[in-house]
């Protein structure tokens, strides 16, 4: 998880020219819904699909929290520009961000440092936020100038930008080497570019705009290698390509998260729960191991138990499964206590912590005090 950290987290997903079919894509997107949604308030996410499936994606993934962004815009406004589509035009197709100077494009499709520049100022003119893609390529890395081509490529897009409009533009730092080879940057080498990237825009813009403006790391980014990469202070999410095409994408957004920050655990006896309380601690036994909930898609539960009774416990997470093994001691955090037909259920959800307690505890379990199964009536008190 993300160390406490001064900028909102941002994570996107840059589809490229894929998937092949529109059915694929929102194949996709039912596999991001299977996943636990996220608190927008604390990261901001978007991703990039191809024009057409953008314009037809676009509203169920917007309901998933998910920002459309396009992965490129054109310099140029309407008129005889062929095969171009224009930052008002996906403006007026109520798209709300674009991606600029992907380094396909630049080694590509011979866009210059110039061009990202013109694009990233035609879009934010339009209202949109853009993200800036620079990095460097491996020969420019051995040669030592990674430094060098970033402020490069940053120079012309600083002379056209106002500083009021950099509260719209985040820098994606993406190593060209990195890009789709599954050779991630280590943790150090990212920091140590995006930070000396933050510098660098504290003397040509200002130490605010340094301090605020959120800098993603891309290249070869999986679900695997981001909670490393997260901990460091200078990046602030991530812009991944070939990972975001699964339904584990959402993974790379949950690990991105802030850490939820909990009180001191107090843990309290199931017979103490009130049915109608939240931020519950739990130290119990599961006494039945986790399975699919009855009639339910999607949700899964078990039951844990103490001296004092029995109590279901039911998630959305299908991973925590895993961890409900018969016999294993539990430690819940934060868990949330829900009336289910008038069944009292601890919910795991994305604020809860769950793990298996470190230490192996001794404690017996009491099977005649089924709370789960003890029908509970709400009252207004
Ligand atoms: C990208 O295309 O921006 C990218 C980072 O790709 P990948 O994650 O596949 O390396």
């Amino acid at each position: 998880m993300a160390t406490s950290r001064p900028r909102k987290p941002i994570v996107g997903g840059n589809w490229k020219c894929n998937p092949k079919t529109l059915e694929e894509a929102q194949k996709l997107l039912g596999e991001w819904k299977n996943y636990p949604s996220f608190d927008k308030r604390k990261i901001d996410v978007f991703a990039c699909p191809m024009m057409p499936h953008l314009m037809k994606v676009k509203a169920p993934m917007e309901k998933l929290g998910v920002s459309a962004c396009a992965q490129n815009c054109s310099k140029t406004d309407e008129g005889a520009f062929t095969g171009e589509v224009s930052a008002s035009q996906l403006r007026d197709s109520r798209v709300g961000w674009t991606l600029v100077g992907h380094s396909e494009r630049r080694t590509k499709y011979g866009e210059t440092d110039e061009d990202v520049a013109e694009k990233t100022a035609k879009a934010l003119a339009a209202g949109l936020k853009v993200v800036v893609a620079i990095g460097e390529l491996l020969d420019e890395r051995e040669a030592g100038k990674t430094n060098e081509v970033n402020e490069r490529m940053l120079k012309p897009v600083i002379d056209k930008v106002k500083k009021e409009d950099w509260s719209k533009i985040v820098i994606a730092y993406e190593p060209v080497w990195a890009i789709g080879t599954g050779k991630v940057a280590t943790p150090e080498q990212a920091e140590e570019t995006q930070a000396a990237i933050r510098a660098f825009l504290a003397k040509a813009v200002s130490e605010e705009v340094a301090e605020k403006v959120r800098i993603q790391y891309g290249g070869s980014v999986t679900p695997e290698n981001c909670a490393e990469l997260i901990k460091k202070p200078n990046i602030d999410g991530f812009l991944v390509g070939g990972a975001s095409l699964k339904g584990t994408f959402m993974d790379i957004v949950r690990k991105s998260l802030p850490p939820i920050r909990l009180k001191k655990p107090k843990f309290s006896k199931i017979q103490d729960l009130d049915p109608v309380s939240k931020g519950f601690n739990v130290y119990a036994k599961c006494t039945k191991a986790a399975k699919e909930a009855d009639g339910v898609d999607g949700v899964y539960e078990a039951q844990v138990g103490d001296e004092t009774g029995l109590v279901t416990v039911s998630f959305r997470n299908k991973d925590l499964c895993d961890l409900c093994k018969e016999g294993a001691s539990l430690r819940i955090q934060n868990t949330a206590v829900r009336m289910v037909k008038g069944h009292i259920r601890l919910n795991v959800d994305k604020w809860a912590a769950f793990k298996v307690a470190d230490e192996e505890h001794t404690f017996s379990v009491s099977e005649k005090n089924d709370v789960s199964a003890t029908e509970y009536e709400l009252v207004e008190t």
